[in-house]
């Protein structure tokens, strides 16, 4: 599910230590660098949720995962 990247989010992710990106979840296998479940990380995988994107351009939205769990 894709939500707008609003200043409020970034400002409540980081005041209340939010996690949501694949890094997070228990279902991320690192040593792959892919999720246990097969599924695109569009969007899951950036982290903090402002980083840049791989084009260098700040994001307008953010992703979170229907199957995340917090690891
Ligand atoms: S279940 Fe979702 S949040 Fe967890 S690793 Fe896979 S894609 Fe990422």
């Amino acid at each position: 599910m894709k939500f707008p990247l609003t200043p409020q989010l970034i400002d409540e992710a980081r005041r209340y230590e939010l996690r949501s990106a694949c890094q997070h979840c228990v279902f991320w296998l690192a040593a792959r660098g892919a999720c246990l479940h097969g599924w695109p990380d569009e969007g899951q995988r950036r982290w903090p949720l402002d980083a840049p994107d791989a084009s260098g351009a700040a994001p307008t939205d953010a992703a979170f995962c229907k199957e995340f769990e917090l690891a």
